[in-house]
């Protein structure tokens, strides 16, 4: 359901949030009702959307901004963590060097609580750098204004929208905080496509706009590959994956950023596998099955994975995909080779399915074949058939070599 009226959005949000979560934040408004503390980010995004999200991103803000005695702000993260658990059960990890800490809740919910933080650039032209803030800061920094939006807990819930947004959200559209955002993180087009791909937005004009100078190869040099690269697996490990990638060459990005279209054999390879994935349940099967297949279709595979650090298992991989190997098991052993494999080759693909047990020679010795060359040519053409696809069993296998061994 579409948001209502500005004034009980709050409440809304509140209504829309699952109970669990409902619970967890009842309690933070109890132990805090200074105030400080924020839900952002996707949570409040989805629940506006009228769809739930599994976790929960909390931000604390410290309680004298910019006040020096760090080990003060670094107390309320720890602290907030451990009453976590000591009201739900559960475990939590702390990172204090980034200032963040992961909750898991004995109910099966994840909390993840971050001190506010804005970045800053120690001297002209150094590296950005954090440091604790204010939530209107740590807001600032954020990809989207749809993403920009937060939930004040106490000491009254409020919703707070610093970018418009609510507007934007409504709208069904994704902003930028400012005019340079994309440039300094390229990776932010990506968070987008798969934004866009899964909850149907369209990029705002000012986006659109600012693409051309952030895909520039000097600005592709500098920018963060492993973001770059956890964000392209991220969007390949979505239900939307097909739609993304499609999206990622019309906004002429696929090109400058991974050295490829989307021609059509892509986008048709896609398709193929996508009722092939509805069979397999391990989202890691579903990514890798989705690079194999660009890699497959990519110009230059071993330079894209080495520019993005990939595994180099890929490379194995997919030169199974491109000279399939004699035992299926050596396409098996790869987590999602298989799917790439039906998808590409769906003829061959029963062979897959196979069970293990194959024609020996000591099935061919058996049936009266005498020690010799022929044994291996017969071994030789029994492979062919499996690899066409025309048997598809042991049984099916040793009737071919019985007709070839008669025949002969
Ligand atoms: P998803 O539903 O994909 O998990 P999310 O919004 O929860 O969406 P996260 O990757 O968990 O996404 O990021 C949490 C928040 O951090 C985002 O809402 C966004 O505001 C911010 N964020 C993440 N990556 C970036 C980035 N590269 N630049 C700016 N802000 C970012």
């Amino acid at each position: 359901p579409p948001p209502g009226p500005r004034g009980n959005l709050a409440q809304q949000i509140w209504e829309r949030l699952p109970r669990g979560v409902q619970e967890v934040l009842e309690r933070i408004q109890q132990a805090y009702p200074e105030g400080g503390i924020y839900v952002v980010g996707g949570t409040v995004r989805d629940a506006l959307l009228g769809m739930g999200g599994p976790d929960l991103d909390l931000v604390l803000e410290p309680l004298t901004v910019f006040a020096s005695q760090s080990n003060h702000r670094r107390n309320r993260l720890d602290e907030l963590a451990r009453q976590l658990v000591g009201w739900f059960g559960g475990s939590f990890g702390l990172h204090v060097a980034f200032g963040t800490a992961r909750v898991k809740l004995g109910f099966g919910l994840e909390v993840d609580l971050a001190e506010a933080r804005e970045e800053y650039y120690p001297h002209p032209g150094a590296l950005p750098q954090v440091r604790p803030s204010s939530i209107a800061r740590d807001l600032e920094r954020r990809d989207f204004t749809v993403n920009a939006l937060a939930l004040r807990l106490s000491p009254r819930l409020e919703i707070v929208d610093l970018f418009d947004g609510l507007a934007d959200l409504e709208a069904r559209l994704l902003r930028p905080l400012h005019p340079l955002s994309f440039v300094e993180d390229p990776s932010r087009i990506l968070r987008g496509v798969r934004l866009a791909a899964r909850l149907g937005f369209r990029f705002a004009p000012e986006a659109l706009a600012q693409i051309p100078s952030a895909v520039q190869p000097e600005v592709l040099a500098q920018a963060s590959k492993s973001r770059l690269r956890d964000e392209l697996l991220l969007t390949l490990g979505e239900a939307s994956a097909t739609r993304a990638l499609g999206l990622l060459a019309e906004l002429g990005v696929a090109e400058p950023m991974f050295g490829m279209g989307a021609s059509p054999q892509v986008r048709e390879a896609f398709a193929a596998l996508e009722p092939i994935l509805q069979t397999t349940s391990d989202p890691e099967a579903a990514v890798a099955a989705r690079l194999y297949l660009l890699l497959h279709f990519h110009p230059d595979p071993e330079g894209f994975l080495t520019r993005y650090n990939l595994p180099r298992r890929y490379a194995e991989g997919l030169r199974h995909l491109r000279f399939p190997p004699e035992d299926p098991d050596d396409i098996r052993k790869f987590v999602g080779l298989p799917e790439a494999f039906r998808a590409l080759h769906p003829e061959r693909a029963l062979w897959l399915l196979t069970p293990r047990r194959m024609l020996m020679g000591r099935d061919l010795l058996e049936m009266g074949l005498p020690s010799g060359p022929k044994i291996g040519e017969v071994l030789r053409k029994v492979a062919e058939a499996r690899l066409r696809g025309e048997v598809l069993s042991y049984e099916d296998e040793l009737e071919f070599a019985r007709k070839l061994v008669s025949d002969a």
